[in-house]
């Protein structure tokens, strides 16, 4: 197939004007603040509601007994797109596997929710949370100890029988 390319070229001063872009945004910010229906959400005196199915900042799952879910199947870092994934898994006395370590990106990863859909046993889940701001990169590293002690909501996952949600 041959390839077509098309040339561009870019408007020259005269025919742009800065002034009409801002009146043309300020028309749109007066419209929605003229409109009846818009709502202003208070934030963050005001907590913020997220669909159930938003995913954000992960979260670990434990047992009754404060030990992580993760069962170290290596499923998870396998399928993420992201590659934000690392584990490296141990095996106790009794032969059962857990994460000696187990990191999440959180700056890498695209919230894609992948590592929920395919973990066996729903140890790791994205979360409804999106107020993870930090000021260094590193921060952004959530080792097992901070995943566990997430406290925030797990996000569902897309169901096809129900696409909405209702
Ligand atoms: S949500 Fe997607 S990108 Fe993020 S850690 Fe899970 S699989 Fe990787
Ligand atoms: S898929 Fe689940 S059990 Fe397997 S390594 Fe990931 S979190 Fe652990």
């Amino acid at each position: 197939m041959a390839i077509k390319t098309t040339v561009l070229t870019r408007p020259k001063m005269k025919e742009t004007s800065y002034l009409r872009a801002a009146l043309k945004g300020m028309k749109i910010t007066l419209a929605h603040m003229l409109n009846p229906k818009s709502v202003t959400q208070q934030y963050p005196e005001v907590e913020t509601r997220l669909s159930p199915r938003w995913r954000g900042t992960h979260r670990m799952e434990v047992h009754a007994d404060g030990r992580p879910k993760c069962v170290a199947c290596g499923l998870c870092p396998t399928v993420c797109p992201a590659n934000c994934i690392r584990l490296v898994g141990g095996e106790d006395d009794q032969g059962n596997r857990y994460p000696v370590v187990y990191e999440i990106d959180e700056f890498r990863c695209i919230f894609c929710g992948m590592c929920q859909e395919v973990c066996p046993v729903e140890a790791i889940h994205v979360g409804q949370d999106f107020e993870n701001a930090e000021y260094t990169r590193d921060r952004f590293v959530y080792d097992l100890d901070r995943l566990m002690n997430q406290d925030h909501p797990t996000s569902l996952l897309w169901d096809p029988t129900d696409p909405k949600s209702e």
